[in-house]
């Protein structure tokens, strides 16, 4: 089969996101002059840095191990058709729809994902604040594609155009896009739903590309005009320094399950179940917090 040479799509889009980031900041900040941090940018910048790094390395391994069951064990062969790019990019955004759930639903994911969500702030500059870590795993929800067919170079590019895809809705300069496009795809205000911290929407609208998923699997949760999103975590990091913002929860994670007095199997669940669990029953969920709310006066409330 002919493979056509794709250049990896993330490097050419570099200085467009140095561009952006820099002309958002200028709007922003002559907006609100009080309220831009330079700080939240820079840390957001580095993170970004850092995980094109890290990547070098990580994708090496996913490179070879995809294109190992590419080569041996693949079920079909799906050539480079442009219709197969739709098929790529439907199966490509259900597995990230599960790969960015699991990374909220499992404390082991969420230390890796987490990173996205550190800042307080919600900006173009936040789309690049990615994990140091998720690089060397998280491909395990990718890898059904090799063995379905799908060439290890079409997942990357596709994985690619997801990634730049989910960058310009990371901005509160668009409020809403039409009602059709809001109805089928991600856009600014579902994922400033994704990354508020209110009880309401936590753990809402995990979509890459397509919102569809979020509806079809019972995660969509539309921004509210009367509930702002408080962007953030439900108990913020505080730190700007990149080492600390990459490793914060890998640290609390393994602290938790190592000093925990209780059994072998209880020790591993801090890995697997969700942020907040505790072994003995004191942790609060995402749909705790949820449920409290719900069944508070402001859950009341709303409508
Ligand atoms: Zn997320
Ligand atoms: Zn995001």
């Amino acid at each position: 089969m002919e493979v056509p040479n794709i250049p990896n799509l993330i490097y050419y889009a570099i200085p467009f996101f140095a561009v952006t980031v820099i002309f958002e900041g200028i709007v922003l900040f002559k907006k609100h002059p009080q309220t831009y941090q330079f700080k939240d940018t820079f840390a957001s910048l580095a993170m970004g840095i850092g995980n094109v790094l890290v990547n070098l390395l990580s994708k090496l391994l996913i490179v070879f191990l995809f294109t190992f069951i590419y080569q041996n064990y693949r079920i079909s062969t799906i050539p480079f058709v442009w219709w197969y790019w739709l098929l790529i990019l439907f199966a490509d955004d259900v597995c990230y729809y599960w790969a960015h759930r699991m990374g909220h639903e499992s404390r082991f994911f969420w230390a890796s994902h987490i990173v996205h969500h550190s800042s307080q702030k919600f900006n173009l500059s936040t789309a690049l604040r990615q994990t140091w870590t998720g690089g060397f795993f998280t491909f395990v929800f990718y890898i059904i594609l090799p063995f379905l067919g799908f060439h290890p170079l079409m997942i990357f590019t596709q994985m690619s155009i997801s990634l730049l895809y989910q960058y310009w809705i990371h901005t509160e300069l668009i409020d809403k896009m039409p009602r059709w496009f809001e109805a089928i795809f991600n856009t600014p205000s579902h994922h400033r739903v994704h990354h508020g911290s209110n009880p309401l929407y936590l753990d809402r609208n995990h979509a890459g590309i397509f919102i569809i998923w979020d509806k079809l699997f019972g995660t969509f949760q539309p921004e509210l005009k009367n509930e702002k999103v408080i962007y953030g975590l439900t108990s913020n990091i505080k730190t700007f320094n990149p080492i600390k913002i990459a490793l914060n929860e890998w640290i609390s994670v393994f602290k938790d399950a190592f000093l925990a007095k209780t059994s072998l199997t209880n020790k591993l669940k801090y890995f697997i179940k969700p942020p907040g669990w505790k072994h003995d029953g004191s942790g609060k969920l995402s749909k705790d917090l949820r449920n409290e709310w719900f069944s508070s006066s402001s859950g009341n409330n709303i409508n």
